[in-house]
């Protein structure tokens, strides 16, 4: 039999992170746990305040599941189905259960759950270093913590003067390969564009989300003048946003919170390819347990921006680490998502 519990914490970050909308010290997460034949599975579920679905909400749905039900962790399709059954939305929580399950597996089997899904491992893989929105000063503290990483991404909004001033601050002081993500602040899509032509000009890789999900519709205008590949994360949540509006992007940022877990954001990674569209995995800012859920899938995508972690002050689970800029996956833990409470 299947035990189950599940309980609140509170992320704090070491320093304020800002993105266009919002600025935050902490995040809202709960942990779950699945028990069976004396092994634990762990899983997170993150909660940024701009995401739709709340903590309470989902704590008050995983009070309502009962996986006293099911014999054994490996009737995932019947589990994961019962939890569609009992609500359609939820989808943190059910990503949270997703990893506790596979994580139990692969621990039940020796084995990681990247192995489990017959995806080769890969020993070079590289995430990126996100920098927030802030005063010069942060910016260059930043800066000087993303040193040994290769890619920076960096957070803009809809200020032209401040992106400018931002992106030649930072590529005054680094010669890193840089992204952008706007998370939606531009509201006009002209501007949008003269944005993204003077990005191109410094050498920008890629621009993520400049338009709100409410202004989709000028996506096709951005995609065919863009010099950038535009990569969709707000707008693109789930499979089903994926095949309805991969046509209106390049890229697609694909994350365990959104889709609802390891195997949805593996089915999503593949539609994508055969989309011919770029792959990035993200994350929320969120702890060890979630990043070395979505670390199982790394290897399959084009960009990998796992580092929603690092800016964590109170972690109380270690998993996958980032050396260098680059993914250590644990070796005394190879089993399941590798992760271990401290
Ligand atoms: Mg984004």
């Amino acid at each position: 039999m299947l035990i189950f519990n599940f309980y609140p914490y509170d992320l704090k970050f070491s320093e304020v992170f800002a993105v266009a909308g919002n600025a935050r010290t902490g995040t809202d997460i709960i942990y779950v746990e699945l028990a069976y034949d004396g092994k634990i599975g762990y899983g997170e579920a993150s909660f940024p305040p701009y995401m739709k679905e709340k903590r309470e909400d989902n704590l008050l749905y995983l009070s309502q599941l009962d996986f006293s039900r099911f014999e054994s962790p490996f009737l995932y399709k019947e589990i994961y189905d019962y939890m569609d059954h009992v609500s359609p939305m939820h989808t943190p929580a059910k990503a949270a259960i997703d990893m506790a399950l596979l994580d139990l597996q692969g621990k039940l089997k020796g084995v990681s759950v990247g192995n489990m899904l017959a995806i080769e491992s890969s020993p070079n893989i590289y995430t990126s270093f996100t920098i927030g929105i802030g005063e010069a000063d942060f910016i260059l503290r930043q800066l000087k913590r993303a040193a040994d990483f290769s890619f920076i991404k960096v957070k803009l909004n809809g200020d032209i003067l401040y992106n400018k001033n931002t992106v030649e601050l930072i590529q005054r002081h680094s010669n890193q390969a840089l992204g952008v993500d706007f998370n939606g602040g531009f509201t006009d899509k002209e501007l949008a564009l003269e944005m993204i032509d003077w990005l191109a000009e410094k050498k920008v890789a890629y621009v993520e989300q400049p338009l709100p999900i409410s202004l989709e519709n000028n996506y096709i205008f951005l995609k065919e003048k863009s010099p950038l590949d535009i990569y969709g994360d707000e707008s693109i949540q789930n499979e089903k946003d994926l095949i309805e509006k991969h046509h209106l992007f390049d890229g697609v940022n694909v994350k365990l919170m959104k889709c609802g877990g390891v195997k949805k954001a593996h089915e999503m990674v593949l539609k994508a390819k055969d989309f011919q569209l770029k792959t990035m995995l993200g994350c929320m800012a969120e702890s060890s347990v979630a990043i070395s859920a979505a670390a199982q899938l790394a290897p399959l995508f084009d960009r990998v921006d796992l580092d929603g972690n690092l800016m964590v002050a109170n972690e109380i689970f270690k998993g996958v680490s980032v050396e260098n800029g680059r993914l250590v996956f644990p070796t005394n833990h190879k089993m399941g998502l590798g992760t271990v409470k401290i």
